[in-house]
């Protein structure tokens, strides 16, 4: 396959479902090489089954980005597979349910600030140290949601560990701005995916009051959030630094 992408490395974080899939089907489809990260290895192995037998290039690296040693292993691993870093994804994330009113959960609150903000924090951290060692810069998108900017009712811990992601990213942007690593933010608003799934749980009247709830009149599909995320990672947004870019059908708009 070639395009855009072509020989360049990607990790995608959380790239066996939805959004992540999506996004690495797309960097494969554009020429990639592509590391799908994943702590389901069954999803992560057929991820990267359907992108090689559809004669694109990817390999699957068990990872929990929620573990230092985890991470630093899919950076290395990435490598050794195919000798660079590009790109990198940082899109795993969750979003469990929570108890209504202040009945809080502690260890629910610290299950997602250590995959979806620690994860991210950790990722950076070893992705960045290989585009220091080769010299020649890199991009990342983290993947935050519009959750990152402004509030998801009843869903306090996601909410901060969505608004940590935006603001680490302007933190790590302007770090390494000057040092040809561009790293941005996706905020997403309703996407059809298994996190929202659990959110809905089938009630029909849910699903369509979260489509109705986008001035657009629907929850996006995971390839029109890859679509901004490839945008964020090409040529096209060489001046894109520290952004939060959301396409949320308009949700926030208003
Ligand atoms: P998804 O559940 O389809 O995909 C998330 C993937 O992350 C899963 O494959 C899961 O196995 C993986 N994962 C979970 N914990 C992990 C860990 N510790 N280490 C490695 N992988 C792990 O959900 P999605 O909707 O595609 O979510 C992707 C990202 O988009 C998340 O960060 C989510 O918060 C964000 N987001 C989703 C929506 C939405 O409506 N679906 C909206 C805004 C933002």
């Amino acid at each position: 396959m070639s395009g855009n992408f072509n020989g360049k490395v990607a990790i995608v974080t959380g790239g066996g479902s939805g959004i992540g899939l999506a996004t690495a089907k797309a960097f494969a489809e554009q020429g990639a090489k592509v590391v799908i990260a994943e702590i389901s290895a069954k999803n992560g192995e057929e991820a990267a089954k359907t992108i090689n037998a559809a004669g694109g290039s990817a390999i699957f690296v068990h990872t929990d980005v929620s573990k230092a040693d985890s991470v630093a292993n899919l950076v290395a691993q990435a490598v050794a597979a195919y000798g660079r870093l590009d790109i990198a994804v940082n899109n795993a994330g969750i979003d469990p349910e929570v108890a209504p009113d202040a009945n809080w959960d502690e260890a629910v609150f610290d299950r997602i600030q250590g995959v979806n903000l620690k994860g991210v924090f950790l990722c950076m951290k070893y992705e960045i140290a290989q585009f220091l060692k080769q010299g020649n810069g890199g991009r990342i998108v983290n993947v935050a949601s519009i959750a990152g900017l402004s509030a998801v009712y009843n869903k306090p811990a996601y909410t901060a560990s969505k608004h940590g992601v935006v603001g680490m990213t302007k933190a790590a942007a302007l770090q390494y701005a000057r040092r040809g690593i561009r790293i941005n933010a996706m905020c997403p608003g309703g996407v059809d995916t298994p996190i929202s799934d659990q959110n809905h749980k089938g009630d029909q009247a849910f699903i369509d009051r979260m489509a109705d709830a986008h001035p657009i009149g629907y929850v996006s599909q995971p390839s029109e959030i890859a679509a901004g995320i490839l945008f964020q990672c090409s040529d096209g947004a060489s001046f894109m630094i520290g952004h939060p870019m959301v396409l949320d059908g308009g949700l926030i708009a208003g």
